[in-house]
């Protein structure tokens, strides 16, 4: 199946990338949000980030122009019906994920496609919510979008071989590589990358160390181009939590449990770069640790 109408359902830091990244390889992109200023951010931010590409040599500055007209943006679901492939970016919590599936799906053909980009939650799950699991897959694309190299393809336990190669066509297309993982809580990038980040925040809860402290240790000693609780700032700590909580409940291993300082964090509201404050305070010219 030829695809060439997406959509994209959430314009928070993922779904502005995925759908910068799509523009950039010739789809017709309809994006999607309940909140209308999240949708003018994303736009401007899509902007400034393909300015930023084209600057550094990564792409050509004559590719903008059509690439930005090839993105619309609505927030009205009926808007995504005649989409061949609709990718969910929306919230981490699998009963909004699920919501707006039941409301979406009803309102596309049959053929068409509909992918999660969820860090955790069970492909099959979600899928099996649908009234399309054989045409229900996981692309989970790693953040910040543009930059990062890797999707991970995830199948349901139903989905079918037409979806998975129009899957992988995609990724190829972005210019990505592909990974694929089996449907086990957090697949293969997050199962390793945040259970260390987690650690790394029990490391400042016990404190082993402060946060420039461990950051330092870990870019320095570990060869790791960030820190990991400058990492999970900019991953964003809420989305830190609930991946740690799938895979304490989806692994039923008590080395999974979140550390109770992330979840201070996350009740303080302080999610990390996109509030302003998290393991650093963003507010002023330069991050400031706050422990
Ligand atoms: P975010 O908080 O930046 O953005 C989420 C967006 O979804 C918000 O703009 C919100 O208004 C919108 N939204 C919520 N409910 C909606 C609805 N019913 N309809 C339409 N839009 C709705 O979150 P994010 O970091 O972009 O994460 C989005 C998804 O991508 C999550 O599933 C997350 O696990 C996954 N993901 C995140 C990262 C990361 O590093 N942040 C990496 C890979 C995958």
């Amino acid at each position: 199946m030829a695809i060439e109408r997406i959509g994209v359902i959430g314009a928070g830091q993922m779904g502005t990338g995925i759908a910068h990244v799509l523009a950039l390889a010739g789809y017709d992109v309809v994006l999607d949000d309940v909140n209308k200023d999240a949708l003018g951010k994303a736009l401007e931010r899509i902007e400034k980030n393909m300015q930023r590409q084209a600057a550094k040599g990564a792409i050509k500055e004559d590719l903008i122009a059509p690439a930005l007209k090839r993105i619309r943006t609505t927030q009205a679901l009926d808007d995504l019906k005649d989409r061949d492939l609709v990718i969910e970016a929306a919230t981490e919590d699998e009963a909004v994920k699920k919501k707006i599936f039941q409301d979406l799906c009803p309102r596309l053909s049959d053929k068409a496609i509909v992918a999660t980009n969820t860090s955790s939650i069970s492909v099959t799950r979600l899928a099996a919510s649908t009234d399309r699991p054989e045409h229900f897959i996981g692309l989970h694309f790693m953040n910040p979008v543009p930059v990062m190299q890797l999707v991970e393809v995830i199948r349901g336990i139903a989905t079918n071989d037409t979806t998975f190669q129009a899957a992988l066509e995609i990724v190829k297309k972005t210019g990505k590589t592909a990974a694929y993982a089996e449907d086990i809580p957090a697949f293969i990038v997050n199962r390793i990358l945040l259970p260390m980040i987690n650690e790394a925040v029990y490391t400042l809860y016990e404190g082993v160390g402060n946060v420039d402290a461990i950051d330092t240790a870990m870019r320095l000693g570990a060869n790791h181009p960030m820190g990991p609780l400058q990492l999970a700032d900019f991953i964003g700590l809420d989305t830190c939590l609930s991946v740690m909580q799938v895979l304490y409940e989806g692994l039923a291993d008590s080395k999974y449990r979140p550390c109770p300082l992330l979840v201070k964090y996350v009740e303080a509201g302080w999610l990390g770069r996109k509030t302003g404050r998290g393991f650093y305070d963003y507010r002023g010219e330069h991050p400031v640790p706050t422990r």
